[in-house]
């Protein structure tokens, strides 16, 4: 029989790790029906007077370890399917990390790139209104995303105070440090991959100071890894934004890659580095790939040329299940972004648990209690991969599965 609501992505996600659990037919519809769906659509008034239409969606995966958490994308190609697939890793992703959150994502189809700031703030306020009723700090917290930053999680918390007439910062994380944001948490999800990326060359005899090092993608992810990888002394050879990508055998002087995307918003026209396209970075020799841009980058077209060591997925799901047969035949490997990028949902519950004792940590106190975390999840994994012999990918999917399926059965939902 058809199962409706059904995510088919993760269904084919967990095809292997429910072979070696041995899951029955009632665990996978668990794991792969979404709890709750919402789809709306949304008038907004235009700068021009029109009224335009936007659809927004929110989707909270499962709650059994706790209230349901994961970002808000603004994307001309988000969709329903995407996002039931984003808010299962987010699932995954909150119990790999253990913390106490289940797993949600939303968004809304638009491109942000092409609608003025009045116009944005619009399209942020209503959809907190449509969704308003269905999220709170103990049933499901909103964060940022893919082209989401902390100046609309500030309009979207205002609006939701406002409906709701009492302060309430706890209901979305990634604000402002002003409005009851955390320290640490801009870099986060970049900080968090370099300090899992830190163990994992352990294991391959690998220092820093030797390490090549390309990132896909200079938002604010791939950005700040490449800063923090240069601070750490990793030699970033190439990065790269929609437009183009820059290449130096030597290593880029970041701080001036930097400057000159402030200056420019993209990297085209930098002089001090070689010119080459977004795709061809992926494939250059290095040590250490991190695709830290959208889905769907590495993919059965270009598994074969990737010549990096490891791979750090600080994108979501940047490695398509195909590639990512592909690349453990070749012996690469890969750190999934469930643990790789998990550096951001961590720092969203501690800002989410200071918001609920209204009393803030320094700066010091997040990076030590970051690295505690990120490191206890690389440890658990590494561990795991050497118990089951088996890809970090699939030995991070037994252990989140498990802790799942482990909270359903206390609650008395699985037998
Ligand atoms: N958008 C980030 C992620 O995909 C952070 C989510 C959050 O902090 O809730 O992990």
């Amino acid at each position: 029989m058809e199962k409706e609501n059904v995510c088919i992505k993760c269904y084919n996600m967990l095809d292997k790790v429910a072979e070696k659990l041995k899951l029955n037919e009632s665990e996978i519809d668990i794991l792969t029906i979404p709890k709750r769906t919402f789809t709306f659509s949304f008038p907004v008034i235009m700068d021009d007077g029109s009224t335009k239409i936007f659809t927004g969606y929110r989707i909270q995966f499962n709650n059994a370890r706790g209230p349901t958490k994961g970002g808000l994308r603004f994307h001309p190609e988000v969709d329903l399917e995407d996002v039931k697939m984003l808010s299962f890793l987010m699932a995954l992703k909150c119990a790999v990390a253990n913390i106490p959150f289940g797993g949600a994502k939303g968004g809304v189809t638009v491109d942000p790139k092409k609608i003025s700031k009045g116009e944005l703030e619009r399209v942020s306020r209503a959809y907190m209104r449509e969704l308003y009723k269905f999220i709170g700090p103990d049933t499901d917290i909103p964060a940022p995303d893919v082209s989401t930053n902390p100046e609309i999680m500030a309009w979207m918390l205002d609006e939701y105070e406002k409906i709701i007439g009492k302060h309430a910062p706890g209901v979305i994380t990634g604000k402002p440090v002003e409005l009851g944001g955390s320290l640490v948490k801009d870099i986060s999800t970049s900080l968090g991959g370099v300090f899992v990326l830190k163990e994992i060359i352990k294991e391959f005899n690998m220092k820093p100071e030797n390490t090549k090092v390309v990132v896909q993608g200079f938002g604010n992810v791939g950005m700040n890894a490449a800063k923090i990888l240069h601070e750490q002394k990793y030699k970033v050879i190439a990065v790269s934004d929609s437009k183009t990508g820059i290449y130096d055998e030597k290593s880029l002087e970041i701080e001036k890659v930097i400057e000159h995307k402030k200056n420019n918003k993209s990297l085209k026209g930098f002089k001090s580095a070689k010119e080459i396209t977004h795709e061809e970075i992926l494939e250059l020799d290095c040590d250490v790939l991190i695709p830290a841009a959208l889905e769907d980058q590495i993919t059965k077209e270009n598994a074969d040329n990737i010549k990096a060591k490891i791979v750090l997925e600080l994108a979501n799901h940047p490695v398509t299940a195909e590639a990512d047969t592909t690349l453990e035949k070749k012996r690469i490997a890969v750190v999934p972004d469930i643990l790789a990028s998990a550096g951001g949902v961590v720092v969203s519950y501690f800002e989410w648990v200071q918001n609920s004792m209204n009393y803030y940590w320094t700066e010091e106190e997040v990076l030590k209690k970051l690295e505690k975390y990120m490191i206890t999840a690389t440890k658990e994994v590494e561990k795991e991969c050497k118990n089951f012999k088996c890809s970090i990918r699939d030995a991070l999917y037994i252990s989140a599965v498990n802790k799942v399926l482990d909270a359903e059965r206390l609650r008395g939902v699985l037998k």
